[in-house]
């Protein structure tokens, strides 16, 4: 990411004239202090539980689950007792803490319980061995402290701080602690269909996906980074048919032939790439008073940059993957022998949806693409998924989330609306919450960022009080207290 810093910077110091003022944040109070000793502990335990789940295998490694959540009700025995805990299914555990006041729409907060497995082999790369959660130099470490044991630790601390302090909500707050986020999250869409069916919509649902960078590439210095857009996930089949028979005598044109023709037909129609349409240009905006002094020249030249700044942006894999629905050809497969013409061919290509892209938009612009190929097709697996609605990044949702991060941040950090490019659960609560926000306040620098799903994932000691004091502060001002709808 070091090398966004050069082309971002210049592009950043220009987005100060084309986006709009950014949002002066008031920080909410910063709420309960918290022992960042005894959560380091916790996390430590958590991490001893190798939650590693399975694609397509539920109840793989049950055991561990049922010890972890073992392990959760002991030490949270509130929560557990007085919050009616449900297996949803498969390990989904809803908690509800029913508010006062019914005509406030509840609000969510998701976690999840398994991990990503370590790659056999690379076990000797660990400073730490992955599950023994070694509180060493200042961190715990560990497969799946960030992603996201640490996340989860404190999330449920400040839910058993409420309860012990007697807090009483008005607005209904739901836990949701998926067991399957690593591989698919039907946990999560099971818990989105509970509210469905009780015919409540969340104001908003809050998950992992944001963090506080400590060396954004943005600017080299701290940023909130909170999650309000994801990219939506589609992977589309495309097949070239041709004659078959004896390759003494082929056609001017084979399967596989047509079929390369097809993908290059795609990839020299890409799809719209801008600012606009996502949160990218609020995310220029809220980083680029950090490069005061020079914004002033970029304000007094508006208008002219626009291009430009895309133009650099361009430039760059991580930063045009904001601009637009990417495209990645994967696997390709035809013929059988030599002397053989393939009848058939085929292609799994993988797109990104941005959120100004739909499903069906996608495949019409596929098929457009490839229209003038006689006998090729383009199918979208039945996976697909839409990109979710983008979040509010103004009014009283964002200035809450908004506001606990900037109390919580580093003095001075910006709050800084972004677009995550990777899945999170919360994309199951598309059409049951009205916003969902990706965020928990760790502090990394980039390079802990990349040990997630990598070696030597650890999370920082001193972070944790901070973290279970944001949930507290999130939970008090959206549930507790100063409650407005
Ligand atoms: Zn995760």
């Amino acid at each position: 990411m070091k090398q966004l810093v050069t082309a971002l910077s210049t592009a950043l110091i220009l987005a100060a004239c084309s986006a709009p003022e950014p949002q002066s944040l008031t920080p909410l109070d910063s709420g309960e202090r918290f022992d960042q000793d005894i959560i380091a502990r916790d996390v430590s335990q958590a991490i001893q539980f190798p939650t590693v789940s399975v694609p397509g295998a539920p109840r793989a490694n049950w055991e561990v689950f049922e010890e972890f959540r073992a392990f959760l009700q002991a030490r949270f025995p509130l929560m557990h007792d007085q919050l009616n805990p449900v297996d949803l299914g498969d390990g989904q555990l809803l908690f509800t803490w029913p508010g006062t006041n019914p005509d406030l729409d509840p609000v969510v907060f998701l976690a999840h319980q398994d991990v990503v497995p370590v790659e056999p082999g690379t076990e000797d790369q660990w400073s730490y061995p992955p599950y023994d959660g070694e509180i060493a130099d200042g961190f715990v470490w560990g497969r799946g402290t960030l992603d996201m044991k640490g996340h989860l630790i404190t999330l449920m601390h400040a839910v058993e701080r409420h309860l012990e302090n007697g807090s009483e909500p008005e607005r209904t707050v739901y836990i949701a602690l998926g067991p399957d986020e690593e591989v698919g999250g039907i946990g999560a869409r099971r818990a989105a269909r509970y509210l469905d069916e009780r015919g409540e919509r969340a104001w908003f649902a809050l998950d992992e996906g944001g963090l506080t960078i400590l060396d954004s590439p943005l600017t080299g210095a701290p940023a909130a980074m909170i999650g309000v857009a994801e990219k939506g996930y589609m992977t589309v089949t495309v097949t070239a048919r041709a004659r078959g028979g004896h390759s003494s005598t082929p056609p001017r044109e084979t399967a596989i032939s047509l079929l390369a023709r097809a993908i290059t037909a795609i990839e020299e129609n890409p799809f719209e790439h801008s600012l606009d349409g996502g949160p990218t240009r609020a995310m220029l905006a809220a980083t680029a008073p950090q490069l005061d002094g020079i914004a002033g020249f970029a304000a007094a030249n508006n208008g002219l940059f626009g291009p430009l700044i895309q133009g650099q942006l361009m430039e760059q894999d991580a930063a045009r993957a904001l601009l637009g629905t990417t495209i990645a050809p994967t696997v390709i497969e035809g013929g059988v022998k030599d002397n053989v013409l393939p009848q058939q061919a085929e292609a799994l290509i993988n797109l990104r949806l941005h959120p100004r892209d739909t499903i069906e938009s996608a495949l019409a612009h596929l098929r457009g693409a490839v229209a003038h190929l006689e006998g090729v097709t383009v199918e979208a697996d039945q996976w697909a998924s839409e990109a979710p609605p983008v979040a509010d990044m103004e009014g009283a949702a964002w200035d809450l989330i908004a506001g606990a991060a900037a109390a919580h941040a580093p003095d001075g950090a910006p709050v800084v609306p972004f677009m995550v490019t990777g899945a999170t659960d919360v994309r199951a609560f598309a059409n049951t919450a009205d916003n969902l926000y990706r965020y928990s306040s760790a502090r990394a620098e980039m390079g802990d960022a990349a040990r997630i799903h990598g070696d030597d994932e650890r999370i920082r000691v001193d972070d944790l009080d901070e973290m279970a004091s944001f949930f507290y502060t999130v939970i008090d001002h959206a549930a507790v207290q100063d409650v407005q709808n």
